[in-house]
């Protein structure tokens, strides 16, 4: 087979909606740097099975591309010519799971190596492929050719297929060279590829920062106008892609590309509007220093929590209803409370947040006002609570909004360590509750201090 050739110019796709013409690509060992050494030795073995039995089986989708660029996968999915049944029969170790599109799990101990049978989107006639009315495919469970595997997949970088026959990379549609020119690009028309899947917008993203690759022209063009699409999109879906965004060490990168694909807004509403009308810039500076630190986390290999992350993320929605509920008189706790639970219910229609989730994020917010008090007993409840360390992360963080919080910390620094001594030198303090300041930040520093700047903004 010639290398680095085209061997077959064409594979008309009449039933799907956009023909995507295919290719193939071969690119041999010697020109390409993917070693087995790289690669899982359970998705190796199924490879070599796979083989064995007289089936074609590649490895696929984000493996290859991030061996590609030397990233290391998270997880290792296999392409196969083999119907779920036949891989089943291959290995004890294989269960089938989904109704609608079978797949094989391959279990090895703690590593599931995923399995799936080459997949078509062909409108076959069979009635197993559905539209909704905009465009948004409900149904396709249709088996095909190796070509049809690859341009039903989303980008050229996300359809190389690596094989054991010879260790070489079959590409149809062009991904080898985009992911050389570290540019992602849609395979078929993008904005049909969008409508059919709105959480594809959020992929660019989250694998455009994940790889710092560019998002090719073509295929970001269509995003800010149908970002409204992923309200469409299931929930569960939504948080699943958020925690990848966020938790997975690149949370600045797909912040800042959320943002300027118009992506923002369409997933954290009241966020997007609370950043907007914060004219100082100082909720953002916070929430862009929390997700440094989340990154930091990350490549230190230390936990990072969802319920910290959303905390972050939902904060100027929280001060800004806490604003307006203040603004109409009501109590400072009262307004918290309702604060609180108007931002999660409301953001719950866009993203299934779990309520093991929602319930410590809501705590480490009501926490905030506690640091102005500093009695002996209050101190030491404070120290005590489960949420204490969380809180106390996130008011430090505060203090990128707001130099106020500058001796709340110096206290709960001091009381963490000696909580006797602190309180001892601490002059006495009213009970106070956290009140919204000007600037959209929540102060919750102490009354004598809040009693001079009350009214003042908070937030530099
Ligand atoms: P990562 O694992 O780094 O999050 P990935 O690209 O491997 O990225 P997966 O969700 O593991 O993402 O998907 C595996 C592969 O399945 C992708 O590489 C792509 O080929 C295909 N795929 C995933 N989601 C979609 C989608 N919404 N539309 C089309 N193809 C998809
Ligand atoms: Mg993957």
């Amino acid at each position: 087979m010639p290398c680095g050739k085209p061997e077959k110019t064409f594979q008309p796709m009449p039933n799907t909606p956009d023909t995507v013409p295919t290719s193939l690509r071969v690119i041999p060992r010697d020109q390409h740097n993917i070693s087995r050494k790289g690669i899982s030795p359970s998705a190796l073995r199924v490879l070599y099975k796979l083989r064995e039995g007289g089936h074609e089986g590649y490895l696929v989708g984000g493996a290859v591309r991030d061996l590609l660029v030397d990233g290391e996968p998270k997880d290792f999915d296999i392409a196969t010519s083999a119907t779920p049944e036949q891989v089943k029969s291959l290995f004890r170790n294989c269960r089938l799971i989904g109704r609608r599109f079978r797949l094989a799990h391959v279990v090895f101990g703690r590593e599931i190596i995923e399995v799936a049978t080459f997949r078509a989107n062909v409108d076959d006639g069979s009635g197993d492929r559905e539209l909704h009315e905009g465009g948004r495919l409900l149904r396709d469970n249709v088996y095909g050719t190796i070509e049809d595997d690859a341009v039903r997949r989303d980008f050229t970088a996300n359809a190389l297929y690596y094989t054991v026959d010879d260790f070489s990379v079959r590409d149809y549609v062009g991904g080898f060279e985009d992911v050389a020119n570290r540019v992602l690009k849609m395979i078929g028309d993008p904005e049909a590829r969008y409508r059919e899947d709105p959480v594809r917008m959020l992929r660019a993203v989250r694998l455009a920062a994940k790889l710092d690759f560019t998002i090719h022209d073509g295929t970001a063009a269509p995003i800010p106008a149908l970002a409204q699409l992923l309200s469409e999109a299931a929930p569960a879906r939504l948080f699943e892609e958020c925690l990848k965004m966020f938790l997975s060490g690149h949370a600045v990168a797909s912040f800042e590309r959320l943002e300027a694909h118009g992506l923002l807004r369409a997933l954290f509403p009241e966020t997007a509007a609370a950043l907007a009308s914060n004219r100082s810039g100082a909720l953002r500076r916070m929430l862009l220093e929390g997700l440094r630190g989340t990154d930091s986390r990350v490549a230190a290999d230390e936990p990072v929590s969802p319920a910290f992350l959303f905390a972050l993320l939902l904060w100027p929605a929280y001060c800004r209803s806490l604003m307006a509920l203040q603004a109409q008189g009501m109590q400072a706790i009262e307004a918290q409370r309702r604060a609180a639970d108007r931002v999660t219910v409301h953001q719950l229609d866009t993203i299934a947040l779990p309520r093991r989730f929602s319930l410590p994020m809501q705590e480490i917010w009501m926490l905030q006002t506690r640091f102005g008090l500093r009695q002996r007993k209050r101190v030491f409840r404070m120290i005590a609570h489960p949420r204490f360390r969380a809180a106390f992360d996130f008011l430090q963080l505060r203090q990128h909004a707001s130099a106020e919080h500058a001796d709340d910390i110096a206290f709960w620094q001091e009381a963490q360590l000696d909580p006797d001594n602190a309180i001892a030198t601490e002059p006495s303090h009213d009970d106070v509750d956290g009140e919204a300041g000007g600037d959209g930040e929540l102060t919750g520093a102490p009354r004598k201090r809040r009693r001079r700047r009350r009214g003042a903004a908070v937030a530099e």
